[in-house]
């Protein structure tokens, strides 16, 4: 079995995974990230870049060149019910960032991973390449087994960090199991076109029984509709007009143009899971982002909280590692420490929301779902908006990057 030798594995090219690659390699740790997928382009999930990923960016030189990628820059955002709109959360006058953008992750992944090839040798990227299992001497991780187009293959480090998402393989592997807090709902996610009389705004809209969150992509809106968990069966065992008549009747606008949804291919169902593991490391072993704690998709903040763990690891581990270990687990734990209070407070949100908004706005006995008065009147004050943009923007303790770049940045 041919075997290489670098300082850090990465298992995941998902937003924590290139962002933590990108950060070590800056920092001049030799990095291997594994991707097992041979291009970034696959399932939407999240598209939105706020305030405090968008500060990291600024902090390493690397903003002006992302704000060249194709965006939106949102900064406020609204709930429909019926024809009305009520506004709910507004970026305006936050600083430094006043908007959050919305960048297809793709767009966003391909973006870090040509910016670290073109700048850091250190920044060893492998697509194609998936990590199957850990490799363990006298009770502490110390490698991977990758399986790639050429063959199988070890790749030993002084650490692994697992960012292999929600699903992960190397979670299974290190015999961790997550405590699964529940999510009432899954989504179904299609595109749907968009014209010049549209709506400008990004918002979720709400009826009877119905839930869905439209993003505004220029020339076609990205649809989110909501549905109850498991029921996803139910409503493809029907015809695809129930689907037409529940979104024309949150978005009339959409009248006469459904149409365009011909089969139930054209809808794809994601799975929305909250869970969080007790233990975050093991000797040799890290996990963060979705393998760590997976996020419901409110308030768009799962690739930016895996993007704070990327920020924090980085910080905690990159001296060490530079310098070619020993990482012990206490080390590890810090990052745990570090990034667990954080998760914890957004996910008791996001429960919170499940819980209160959500699955009474898809409960089909349920009257239209409405914003309490007082709610309603404090809601009309920018700077009542404005906590919880604060809150999804920047977080709880938000991160930025103390590592000093290695190489000059062209
Ligand atoms: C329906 C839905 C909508 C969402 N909307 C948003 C949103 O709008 N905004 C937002 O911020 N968050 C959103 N989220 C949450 C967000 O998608 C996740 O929190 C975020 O992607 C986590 O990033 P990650 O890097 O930890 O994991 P992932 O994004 O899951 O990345 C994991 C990567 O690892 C790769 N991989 C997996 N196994 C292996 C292996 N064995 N070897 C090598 N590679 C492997 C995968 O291919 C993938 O590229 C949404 C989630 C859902 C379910």
């Amino acid at each position: 079995m041919p075997v290489i030798h670098t300082h850090c594995c990465i298992a995941g090219g998902g937003p924590a995974g290139m962002v933590l690659g990108y950060l070590l390699a800056r920092a001049g740790v030799p990095v291997v990230v594994l991707e097992k997928h041979a291009d970034f382009l696959r399932d939407f999930r999240g598209d939105t870049v706020h305030p405090s990923t968008l500060r990291v960016l600024d902090d390493i030189g690397l903003l002006a060149a992302f704000d060249q990628l194709p965006q939106q820059k949102v900064d406020h955002l609204g709930m429909r019910f019926g024809t009305r709109l009520q506004p709910a959360i507004d970026f305006r006058g936050l600083k430094p960032f006043a908007y959050m953008a919305l960048v297809p992750q793709w767009d966003f992944l391909d973006f870090i991973a040509s910016q670290g090839r073109r700048r850091y040798a250190h920044f060893d990227l492998r697509m194609r390449h998936a990590a199957t299992a850990l490799i363990e001497e006298g009770g502490r991780v110390c490698g991977v087994r990758v399986r790639a187009p050429e063959g199988e293959f070890d790749i030993r480090a002084e650490v692994v960090i697992a960012c292999d998402g929600r699903h992960s393989t190397l979670r299974s592997a290190a015999g961790l199991t997550a405590t699964d807090y529940g999510a009432p709902m899954d989504v179904m996610w299609f595109r749907l076109p968009r014209e010049a009389t549209d709506p400008d705004d990004t918002f979720a809209s709400f009826s009877e029984g119905h839930m869905m969150v439209l993003l505004n992509r220029g020339d076609y809106w990205q649809a989110a509709f909501v549905v109850p968990k498991g029921s996803d069966a139910d409503w493809r065992a029907g015809p695809l007009g129930v689907l037409r008549t529940a979104i024309e009747k949150l978005a009339p606008f959409f009248h006469g143009r459904l149409q365009v949804l011909t089969a139930w291919e054209e809808v794809k169902t994601l799975e929305v899971r909250v869970d969080r593991l007790a233990r975050w490391t093991r000797p040799g072993l890290l996990l963060i982002g979705d393998a760590a704690h997976a996020m419901s998709p409110i308030g768009g903040v799962g690739i930016n909280l895996a993007i704070q763990d990327a920020v924090a690891a980085s910080n905690l581990l990159a001296p060490t590692l530079r310098a070619g270990g020993p990482i012990d687990e206490a080390l590890l734990r810090r990052v745990q420490s570090r990034r667990e209070a954080p998760t914890r407070l957004i996910q008791a949100l996001q429960l919170q929301v499940q819980q209160r908004l959500i699955s009474r706005a898809l409960a089909h006995s349920a009257k239209p779902i409405e914003v309490p008065g007082l709610l309603r009147w404090l809601l009309q004050f920018r700077a009542v908006r404005n906590l919880p943009a604060r809150l999804v923007g920047y977080g709880f303790r938000a991160e930025r990057v103390q590592t000093q770049a290695m190489t000059p940045v062209p």
